[in-house]
């Protein structure tokens, strides 16, 4: 990697191609003219060559394509009435008949090409080299290498199409041979072979041969080249040599049209540098094509900037360009993660309606964007009318239930698939498991966890212990939740583990365990604050403040910052964001007076804000406010606002939710008669009348 990278910058005497030479005009011209990958027609000498059209006695309409290139938009059927024609006037133009030959075979009619190749006496290099190409290009390669083997004559035009058809079949091998056997190569012969890496997979290999091409030959890099080698180096994530080979281009004056200005935002966007695949994105002239856009969704959203995502996908909408498939299956995680249910639905209803294919991978994206908006039931409504239904389909709606506190039905699930017999996976187990974790499921959970390695054969992963660990802590079985961790466990725990033992004892006040498991997350992170804000609140609730003050001491002297928490609401298709303590909302008085009505609403019902919970020292009153102005409570005054009566309301927030605000939630729903969803960092919060789905258990 290392020596490509040298190779290509100590490159210097690389030749810059001018931006118009394309892949067809540097090919040494065959006899009878040349054949692109697109078209015969298209080297036909024109008319103002002096070659006087043949059929000129009978003007057809039809019969203008052979003089204006346009064979690649006929179908079979027009071509078969322009043939007649032609049998007709007796004409046996060879640019003619190859052109005819052309239109079958792009169009896969590879029997009426092969038809009409046969029946005519005079053919040139262009007539095999086009019937080779068609059967190239339709992948049947055993006939290709017949014709080919059979041919009198080959030009270089005819050797790249079996490198390239080799390397469609992803037989690698076979193209590498026919490139190392032919007598002469131009640039396409290389693209052909660096195309047939990239696309296989050999990046390393694509980039070796790339680097080749510039050294062992005279031959100019042109687009095609940089086509081919920009996934190569998207794939290896070698941002530099990415930068290095843009830079090329640039100076090369090589026009960076839609196709290289995808690749290149592709090859940023996968090199992790958005910056510049932004800048490139942004300098694109023609964003008119859903391709230039999709690399850049799956670049933010790759890096979980979902935000952007969203901002880029309404952006595109005002610009009238359409998502198509892979636009929306990239997206739907963006809109999962914020819990952007309008704009879920909207996509949802745009994919019915444009026939965009239902797969299993797009109808499970949607399973995991409804599951995670709160919204299971329009989950459930996909998951039954998919036709496909494959075990990633079964795990995205397992685990949506699991998400979504409805852990019977989610081992229902389980269990019709296993009497279906149909397979299932170790993630399949994960959801399960997650599903009776978070139902408070205990001995379903245990027992599956058992049958996983005594039953399913199954060795649990991190996840798995995850959930047992969580499902222990739950039911307040404290010491066992810490032996899988310390002694089943033969994997090294991670952080998220430790929180969670931490977050259990926390619930069952259990100073002894919650210090170990404090400890070992200070030792992975001591920067994170939800440790010490845990830690404090374990010793605030058992009564021992001094200890409480210390830890908080401790996050001081650390200068460990709290994180700041935020939430999301979606109303309307707009996505609202709100910060814990923020003022600068410019509604934000409305939002204050909504805030102290339902404050005066709650007190008269008993509601007392849990001042303890706010862990610097102000006074009471301000503590009081504090504990107001989380960001979830700000989310939902605003969202009460602005929504009609009845209508659910759904926040999304980036910490765990504190115990007052859950208190608070329950009440507003109850009251106001609101259905509320929050989900937090770690489950979803459904409140109706004055309940929780999660049992006050989070
Ligand atoms: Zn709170
Ligand atoms: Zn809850």
């Amino acid at each position: 990697m290392l020596l490509i990278f040298n190779t290509l910058l100590n490159i210097r005497h690389l030749t810059i191609a001018p931006s118009h030479v394309s892949n067809s005009n540097i090919r040494p011209t065959c006899p009878g003219g040349n054949l692109h990958t697109r078209s015969v027609v298209n080297n036909l000498p024109p008319f103002a060559s002096g070659r006087p059209p043949l059929v000129v006695e009978e003007p057809h309409p039809a019969t203008s394509f052979f003089v204006e290139g346009r064979s690649n938009r006929y179908t079979v059927q027009e071509a078969k009435q322009l043939h007649s024609y032609i049998v007709k006037l007796g004409s046996s133009n060879i640019y003619f008949i190859n052109s005819l030959i052309h239109v079958y075979a792009i169009n896969g009619a590879l029997g009426d090409a092969r038809k009409l190749f046969d029946e005519t006496p005079h053919r040139d290099v262009v007539s095999w080299t086009t019937l080779v190409d068609g059967y190239a290009k339709f992948g049947k390669m055993h006939d290709a290498k017949e014709l080919f083997d059979s041919m009198p004559m080959r030009n270089v035009v005819s050797w790249n199409v079996m490198i390239s058809g080799y390397g469609k079949q992803g037989d690698v091998e076979a193209a590498v041979g026919q490139f190392n056997e032919m007598p002469e190569r131009d640039i396409v012969s290389w693209n052909s072979l660096i195309t047939s890496y990239t696309r296989n997979g050999f990046s390393e290999k694509a980039l070796e041969t790339f680097i080749d091409a510039l050294n062992q030959t005279a031959l100019i890099p042109n687009k095609v080249t940089f086509l081919s080698i920009l996934p190569a180096i998207a794939d290896l994530g070698c941002a530099l040599l990415g930068r290095c080979v843009h830079s090329f281009i640039l100076k090369a004056g090589i026009e960076v049209d839609g196709l290289l200005s995808s690749a290149l935002v592709d090859m940023y966007s996968k090199c992790d540098c958005l910056e510049q695949a932004v800048h490139v994105f942004e300098s694109n002239p023609s964003r008119a094509n859903v391709a230039s856009w999709n690399p850049l969704f799956a670049g933010l959203v790759r890096k979980s900037i979902f935000e952007d995502a969203l901002d880029l996908f309404r952006t595109m909408q005002s610009e009238n360009v359409e998502p198509d498939y892979v636009t929306i299956v990239t997206v739907l995680p963006a809109i999962a993660d914020l819990g952007a249910i309008g704009l879920g639905k909207w996509i949802h209803t745009y994919a019915k309606r444009r026939k965009i294919g239902m797969n299993a991978t797009l109808n499970s994206a949607l399973i995991d964007m409804y599951s995670k908006c709160g919204c299971i039931e329009l989950a459930q409504q996909v998951f039954t009318m998919a036709e496909d239904k494959t075990v990633e389909l079964w795990n995205a709606m397992i685990a949506g239930l699991a998400i979504n506190g409805r852990g019977k039905d989610a081992i229902k699930l389980f269990s019709q698939m296993q009497a279906e017999n149909l397979e299932f996976d170790d993630i399949t187990l994960a959801s399960v498991l997650n599903a009776c974790s978070h139902s408070g499921l205990i001995d379903e959970g245990l027992g599956f966890y058992a049958a996983m390695k005594d039953v399913y054969g199954m060795t649990p992963k991190l996840q798995h212990y995850g959930c047992i660990v969580d499902l222990l802590g739950r039911a307040g079985r404290l010491e066992e939740a810490k032996k899988v961790i310390c002694s089943d466990m033969d994997i090294k725990p991670d952080d998220v583990i430790w929180k969670s033992l931490l977050g259990a004892c926390k619930i069952h006040g259990h100073v002894e365990i919650g210090e170990f498991a404090a400890r070992k997350l200070i030792e992975i992170n001591p920067n994170d604050s939800s440790t010490y804000v845990l830690m404090s609140s374990i010793y605030d609730a058992v009564g021992r403040s001094r200890d409480a003050v210390m830890i908080r001491k401790m996050m001081n002297d650390g200068k460990v910052r709290k994180e700041p928490g935020f939430s999301f609401i979606e109303l309307g298709g707009t996505v609202h964001e709100f910060l814990v303590g923020d003022r600068s909302h410019p509604r934000m008085e409305e939002i204050h007076n909504m805030l102290n009505e339902i404050a005066d609403k709650l007190k008269s019902m008993g509601y007392v804000p849990q001042k303890k919970l706010v862990l610097f020292d102000m006074d009471d009153e301000e503590k009081e406010v504090a504990i107001y102005h989380h960001s979830e409570k700000l989310a939902i005054a605003f969202g009460l606002i602005n929504s009609l009566h009845g209508t659910p309301l759904h926040v999304v927030k980036n910490l765990r939710m504190c115990s007052d605000c859950h208190v608070f939630m329950k009440m507003v729903s109850k009251i106001y008669n609101r259905e509320i969803v929050v989900r937090d960092q770690r489950r979803f919060h459904h409140f109706r009348s004055g309940r929780c789905s999660c049992m006050d258990y989070w």
